[in-house]
């Protein structure tokens, strides 16, 4: 039974969240994060703060209330993940956070997918556009100009994983094996990886309606479904079947419309394998995906390498259906630069850019983008944007961010 709104109530969901957000003092809540968060936080508030005040001559404001999280929050209040940090976000809506640790093979789950979750952000906005004066590995990274939605909430990441040698896993493969004669080695660990028709439809639903709203020809469904006929190959499925029942009047299928869909959204499915070569071969013939959660995570990082990498690759997780959101850079912690006043603040900036236009307040969001693009082409930027120009000045965090407020014009 799907329970998720339909596009007339979407849409009607959407403007609401605008209305909400028409306030000149919001407040807005913020995990600094692990890591490079000590260095790109302060960096970032700086510039949003001089955006907003250049924007709006001190007509408006951001009250800004640190909410705890990771390391922090465990230092100071003996908990990964206080329920009064998810608590504040649901209160004010709109949130934005630095990055996270997760252990790998072993500790704690991981916090940024617990919030994710808990807050039901269901769709992971990745937006990925080229900034000139950027050396890259690919020779025409201009035509990189994508909108990615990851479904956030299920798939791998819904945490049902069993340690092998485990009691649990002994008995639930004992179970397999009786009721369903699937032979698994004794030795396994298992993983189980949901993918439901509700997750599908508003990841899928958002997608498209984003598509229509922003004037974009194409969308590409984008899955695993030759071998996980079931998940991902149901995603595929029920995102045509969507499509058809609620958006044909702006959108048509490659089989429906011969590849010529006249003026309407062109919606094609891609293989991820395929996807991962035709982003690099013709990345012009995208411009919205929609895909699962591990797929998303995957091709979001590899997009982003072809435009400079993950040092300038912003994203925001989101509810359309109840407007809330927490922004984030899509990169971790960095450990090794944690401290050093090196990483590049630009995530995490781009990452608040798309927070301002999501409540509204574009005028700032604007300054934002002008003054990332000064600084880039002056070639005043930090190491990891340095790489292959001879005429880059290579600048701490906190000096780009101090270029980019210079270039707030
Ligand atoms: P990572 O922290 O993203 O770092 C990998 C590499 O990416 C860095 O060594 C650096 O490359 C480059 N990089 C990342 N952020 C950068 C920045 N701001 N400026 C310039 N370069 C940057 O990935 P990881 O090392 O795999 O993960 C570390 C931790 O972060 C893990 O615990 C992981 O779970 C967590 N994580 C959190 C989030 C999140 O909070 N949403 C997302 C991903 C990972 P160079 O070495 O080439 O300079």
């Amino acid at each position: 039974m799907v329970e998720n709104l339909n596009r007339s109530e979407l849409n009607i969901a959407i403007n609401k969240t605008r209305e909400s957000f028409d306030t000149d003092n919001p407040t807005v809540p913020f995990i600094e994060g692990d890591g490079i968060g000590i260095d790109i936080w302060p960096a970032s508030q700086s510039v949003f703060d001089a955006v907003v005040e250049k924007a709006y001559n001190g007509e408006r404001k951001i009250n800004w209330v640190e909410v705890l999280a990771g390391q922090k929050a465990y230092d100071t209040v003996s908990e990964w993940l206080p329920k009064k940090t998810l608590d504040t976000f649901d209160e004010h809506g709109v949130g934005i956070k630095g990055p996270l640790t997760t252990p790998v093979g072993e500790g704690i789950r991981s916090i940024n997918v617990a919030i994710r979750q808990e807050l039901d952000l269901y769709v992971c906005l990745r937006p990925i556009k080229y900034f000139k004066g950027i050396e890259t590995p690919t020779k025409s990274p201009q035509d990189v100009d994508i909108v990615l939605f990851r479904e956030n909430t299920e798939d791998v990441y819904s945490g049902k994983e069993l340690e092998e040698g485990s009691d649990e896993v002994l008995k639930l493969n004992s179970f397999l094996e009786d009721e369903f004669g699937w032979k698994i080695r004794k030795d396994s660990g298992i993983g189980i990886k949901p993918i439901s028709n509700t997750g599908s439809e508003r990841l899928i639903r958002a997608a498209i309606n984003f598509a229509a709203e922003n004037g974009k020809k194409n969308l590409a469904i984008v899955h695993k479904g030759n071998i996980m006929k079931f998940t991902e190959g149901a995603f595929r499925k029920w995102g045509y079947e969507l499509i058809e029942r609620e958006f044909s009047d702006v959108a048509v299928s490659w089989e429906d419309s011969n590849g010529n869909p006249g003026d309407k959204i062109l919606v094609q499915d891609v293989i991820a394998d395929a996807f991962l070569q035709q982003i690099l071969i013709k990345p012009q013939e995208f411009d919205v995906i929609a895909t699962t959660n591990l797929n998303g995570d995957y091709a979001s990082d590899a997009l982003a390498a072809q435009i400079g990498g993950i040092g300038i690759s912003p994203g925001g997780n989101i509810n359309y259906e109840n407007g809330k959101a927490v922004f984030e850079a899509t990169h971790g912690t960095a450990p090794k630069y944690a401290g050093m006043n090196k990483a590049n603040p630009g995530s995490l900036i781009l990452s608040g850019e798309m927070m301002f236009r999501y409540m509204g307040w574009n005028e700032a969001a604007d300054l934002i983008i002008t003054s990332m693009e000064k600084s880039i082409l002056e070639g005043n930027v930090t190491y990891d944007l340095a790489r292959g120009r001879e005429d880059a000045t290579i600048l701490s965090t906190s000096e780009f961010a101090d270029s980019l407020v210079r270039n707030i014009q």
